[in-house]
């Protein structure tokens, strides 16, 4: 099984990655300090890996889990 880690201090809320998993997996959290929203990544991801490869700020690393 694969999943995807978030790494969000390099995110910069730009939103691509939500409007482009096409399992709605991504969603805003809270902001910290008025920064860029955090994401977290929810159960039904299947590591299609679309979040990634659309992220501007490469702000995604791939974490192999099972
Ligand atoms: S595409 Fe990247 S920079 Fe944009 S909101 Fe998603 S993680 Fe953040
Ligand atoms: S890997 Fe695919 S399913 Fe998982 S969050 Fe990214 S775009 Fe969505």
């Amino acid at each position: 099984m694969t999943t995807i880690f978030i790494a969000t201090t390099a995110c910069k809320g730009c939103g691509a990655c939500l409007r482009t998993c096409p399992e709605r997996a991504l969603r805003p959290a809270e902001t910290v300090d008025g920064g860029p929203p955090l994401l977290t990544l929810e159960d039904r991801c299947t590591g299609c890996g679309e979040c990634m490869e659309i992220c501007p700020a490469d702000a995604f690393d791939e974490v192999i889990v099972g």
